[in-house]
């Protein structure tokens, strides 16, 4: 590739903090409230213009949908963001499980709120381009904004970008599935102007649809005790049209998926049914190619819901979600790597931080936790290797592609956030490195949270 010179030049400093919380979606929010609340100076910096993540950016409301009544879970910061969001942004019962689906859009004003009330320092409109790294310790990062170049100094930074954005730039190890092996990309869109009663009425009277539909575009195994549950899914409309040759082959885009809630005001919402495979989205020429491929299939998707669909003949396209949707990206290598194994066999660890029911979604795996089975995460899967006071939580935390089907859910996220805010702020006042923290003490401190990790 042809490259350009960059001058050396000196780059002011915005900030210096305590904590520095890279990335503001469920992982990020919780690392930052959890890092504050436990003492430290915290800062919480997000490269678009609204907190929250995949939730207020790609619009997914779906906080617990693998929620049933044996489900155990972490609570902590999980169950009080749900509390918080339900309270603040208003939600709709989601359809197929004991959870509600958040409003996202309301959730970007919940998300400033729930921050300013903890006392965090926002700072938005802010990416990362770089991380300030010194015989192997993170001292801070640097950011692109509209005010130039600007750095952030912290005594401990904690990677919540989905992407491991901060760990890779800081030149700590990661792992990414090859490009064609990389879970889809999704735009996300939201439906006005459904005729809700004449959907309801083809749901219950003709679709009927349970997970066990799922085998059709997708290949899925559960474990049987799924399959005759409902699952707002619907694939025959879009399997027509596909029939029909609506979609050109090669654009590697399969249609058909899941709603969320439907409202009063005559909405279906999180559509999400546009698959893109083939997408790397630390690649800035596949998201361009992906966000307008997205678009594309979102409206065929209105046109063939409009077609075939009753209850959607006058239906309109409300908004899609402001961007992409990615689900897999990098994954930090850690010092354990949370293995399939662990998911499926309800792993123990020592150095347990945060527990996660057993639900897997993804790579061809639906698994709903409906018996009280669940795992543990250890401290050590927040813990890159190589560079020292950096922590890692959310979707790129250390673990293989098919236990990442798992934590990669919200409620998880969040708790693996509460645990390295926690943990960051617990090393600090110990006055030792995130890497040598006394994962006791943070248990405890846990603990006190009221987080469940045993
Ligand atoms: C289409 C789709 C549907 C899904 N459905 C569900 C569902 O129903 N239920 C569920 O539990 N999970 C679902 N997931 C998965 C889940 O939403 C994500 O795995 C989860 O949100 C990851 O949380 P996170 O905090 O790690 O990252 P994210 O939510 O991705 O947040 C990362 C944040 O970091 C910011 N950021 C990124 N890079 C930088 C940078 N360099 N500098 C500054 N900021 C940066 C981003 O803007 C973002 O705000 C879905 C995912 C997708 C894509």
């Amino acid at each position: 590739m042809k490259t350009v010179h960059e001058k050396e030049r000196d780059i002011p400093v915005l900030a210096e903090t305590d904590v520095l919380v890279a990335g503001s979606g469920p992982a990020g929010l919780a690392a930052a409230i959890a890092a504050k609340r436990s003492g430290a100076d915290t800062l919480l910096m997000e490269r678009y213009g609204c907190f929250g993540g995949v939730i207020s950016q790609v619009g997914v409301e779906g906080f617990a949908w693998y929620r049933h009544e044996n489900t155990v879970e972490a609570g902590g910061l999980a169950k009080e963001f749900e509390q918080t969001f339900v309270r603040i942004a208003g939600s709709n019962p989601e359809s197929q499980s004991q959870s509600q689906a958040l409003d996202a859009e309301m959730f970007k004003y919940a998300a400033d709120l729930m921050i300013s009330e903890a006392g965090v320092r926002p700072l938005l409109h802010s990416t990362v381009s770089a991380a300030i790294v010194e015989d192997g310790v993170i001292k801070g990062v640097i950011a692109e904004s509209k005010s130039g170049r600007f750095a952030v100094l912290a005594k401990r930074v904690i990677d919540c970008t989905g992407d491991a954005d901060v760990a890779a730039l800081a030149g700590a190890p990661f792992s990414k599935a090859p490009k064609d092996k990389l879970m889809s990309v999704t735009t996300l869109f939201h439906c006005k102007g459904v005729d809700t009663a004449r959907f309801k009425d083809y749901i219950k009277n003709d679709l009927k649809p349970t997970y066990k539909d799922w085998g059709g575009c997708w290949s899925i195994t559960t474990s049987g005790k799924e399959d005759d549950l409902f699952s707002p899914y619907f694939e025959r409309p879009f399997v027509e049209a596909i029939q029909e040759g609506i979609v050109p082959k090669e654009e590697r885009v399969s249609l058909g998926g899941t709603w969320s809630s439907i409202t009063d005001e005559g909405e279906v919402t999180q559509l999400n049914v546009v698959f893109i495979g083939g997408v790397d989205c630390t690649d800035v020429e596949d998201l361009t190619r992906a966000e307008i491929a997205g678009r594309r299939n979102a409206m065929r998707s209105v046109e063939i819901l409009r077609k075939k669909v009753p209850g959607f003949e006058r239906a309109k396209l409300r908004n899609f979600g402001m961007t992409l949707g990615a689900r897999e990206s990098r994954l930090i290598r850690g010092q354990y790597i949370l293995t399939g194994h662990d998911v499926f066999n309800q792993a123990r660890f020592e150095d347990s931080v945060a527990i996660f029911p057993e639900f897997i979604d993804g790579r061809e795996w639906l698994i709903l936790p409906l018996t009280g089975r669940y795992y543990q995460i250890p401290y050590r899967a927040l813990v890159p290797q190589q560079v020292d006071n950096l922590l890692a939580a959310g979707r790129c935390i250390s673990g293989e592609p098919l236990s990442h089907t798992s934590f990669r859910n919200m409620a998880c996220c969040v708790a693996t956030g509460q645990a390295a805010g926690t943990a960051a702020a617990c090393s600090l006042k110990a006055g030792v490195s995130t890497a040598n923290a006394d994962v006791r003490q943070v248990q405890e401190a846990l603990a006190a949270q009221g987080v469940r990790f045993t």
